[in-house]
């Protein structure tokens, strides 16, 4: 049976990794839809503009030596804004200490003694001469036992890496993963100017210039997979759409859905059991900082964020506005009362802000956000791997669906991957 056409390649979900998706095959001459369901484009790389602050959906960073910056480098995306210092303070229930990330910490710190230091710095060395190969199945807690035996630095090697990937599950997570991604972000990160919509923003216009067609607040609702090749599109106003091939870059369970009694038994088995990372999280405009020293703070023991980004990145149309997010890692088993969560980083704000209340201008706070689609678990790759190539012609994209990486990283990795496989079954 011989079809007609409306697209080559229809990209669903504009977030990071539609948008990218959306630039590869665009570039490539392909005929492109990125169709979007929220009525506006970028996911969760949006930044809300509330009373003339700018707050990204919590705390957001770019690596600046990670994969996905040398993507918005070579998709020519200009991001500025400033690295944050490393300088900040180990929170540790309730009291302070100087975090030895630094030289100057690390000799400051009242949080480690002398033989914990040296174990630190050990721990450290290893992870920049940590081989991703040779951490294959093991878990991020695995890698910790092996490597520290203080539980103090115990500790601060799961801040970091909470701090680096957003997940507090250190006995499910990939070590591989893990140490990537903390290697990447002791190399600095950068806090941007307008938050992150300014990359939004430019992945949007050039799309546009580039021919692709853009529509939001309209849902897929359905795949379907024809004989021969190619898919039926149903959207959720009951349009229905036909393509060659498809990117799909939203959420892993939510394509069972859309595949319904078309979803392969790979997928079937593999999707259903991931299973995302979750943060809590306060963004707050302050008219002034009770303590304009205190810029960040990382919990030890306890999972908490507190980091100021106005700081090193123009966040409001007020020039003295304080923009700081506060965060609580969650773990997938956490069931905590929303309102408990929200006293729990108030608390935590006015430890190391007293009196913080006095000066707010805006605030949010949102109990369960999905930071990353997938806790990139230990010993799963190999099962995803199989999962992504299981149907010809849909292709998968989005910070979930990377073998290595996760966040931004995963999102335009993944993305460029997916637009090169298919631009190379075209070129076919
Ligand atoms: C609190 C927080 C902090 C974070 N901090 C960082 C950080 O510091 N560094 C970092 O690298 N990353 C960070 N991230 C993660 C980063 O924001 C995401 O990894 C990235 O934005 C994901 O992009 P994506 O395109 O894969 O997914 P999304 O942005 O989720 O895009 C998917 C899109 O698909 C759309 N969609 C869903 N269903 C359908 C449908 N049926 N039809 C059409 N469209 C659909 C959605 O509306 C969405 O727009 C953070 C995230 C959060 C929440």
């Amino acid at each position: 049976m011989t079809y007609k056409w409306n697209y080559d390649v229809l990209i669903i979900g504009a977030g990071l990794a539609g948008y990218t998706a959306a630039h590869f095959t665009a570039k490539s001459n392909l005929s492109v839809m990125l169709l979007e369901k929220s009525r506006t484009t970028g996911g969760r790389a949006k930044t809300n503009i509330m009373n003339g602050h700018y707050f990204n959906l919590g705390p957001h960073a770019v690596y600046r030596k990670g994969v996905g910056y040398a993507i918005l480098e070579q998709l020519g995306i200009r991001v500025s804004g400033q690295s944050p210092k490393l300088d900040g303070e180990l929170y540790d229930n309730g009291s302070t200490h100087a975090a030895p990330f630094y030289l100057g910490g690390m000799l400051s710190t009242t949080y480690l003694n002398w033989k914990q230091r040296l174990e630190w710095l050990n721990a450290v060395w290893h992870i920049f001469r940590f081989v991703p190969e040779h951490a294959a199945d093991q878990t991020y807690q695995q890698w910790i036992e092996k490597h520290a035996h203080s539980e103090k630095v115990r500790h601060l090697l799961r801040s970091l890496g909470r701090l680096a990937t957003y997940c507090h599950a250190p006995e499910l997570v990939s070590a591989k993963t893990t140490l990537s991604h903390i290697k990447q972000a002791l190399g600095g990160v950068l806090y941007l100017d307008g938050g992150w919509q300014s990359m939004i923003d430019q992945l949007h216009n050039r799309a546009v210039m580039l021919g692709v067609e853009v529509k939001a607040g309209n849902g897929v609702k359905q795949i379907e997979p024809l004989a021969g090749g190619g898919f039926r599109i149903v959207l959720t106003d009951g349009e229905e759409l036909l393509t060659k091939t498809v990117i799909y870059t939203a959420g892993p369970q939510e394509l069972l859905g859309m595949l319904g009694d078309h979803a392969l038994p790979v997928q079937q088995s593999f999707f259903s059991r991931i299973i995302p990372v979750k943060g809590a999280v306060l963004d707050v405009a302050l008219s002034q900082l009770p303590r304009p020293q205190r810029l960040f703070a990382i919990g030890t023991e306890e999972p908490y964020y507190y980091s100021v980004h106005s700081n090193y990145a123009r966040l409001s149309d007020n020039r003295n506005a304080v923009i700081l997010h506060v965060q609580k890692y969650l773990h997938p088993a956490d069931q905590a009362d929303p309102k408990h969560v929200k006293t729990e980083l108030e608390h935590v704000l006015e430890q190391l802000q007293p009196g913080w209340k006095s000066y707010k201008l805006a605030w949010r706070f949102m109990p369960h956000v999905t930071v990353n689609q997938r806790l990139p678990k230990a010993g799963d790759n190999e099962e995803l791997k199989q999962a992504l190539t299981a149907m010809p012609g849909l292709y998968l994209a989005g910070d979930w669906s990377s073998p290595d990486y996760m966040l931004l990283d995963g999102a335009l990795s993944s993305a460029k991957a997916a637009a090169e496989r298919l631009i190379s079954q075209f070129e076919r």
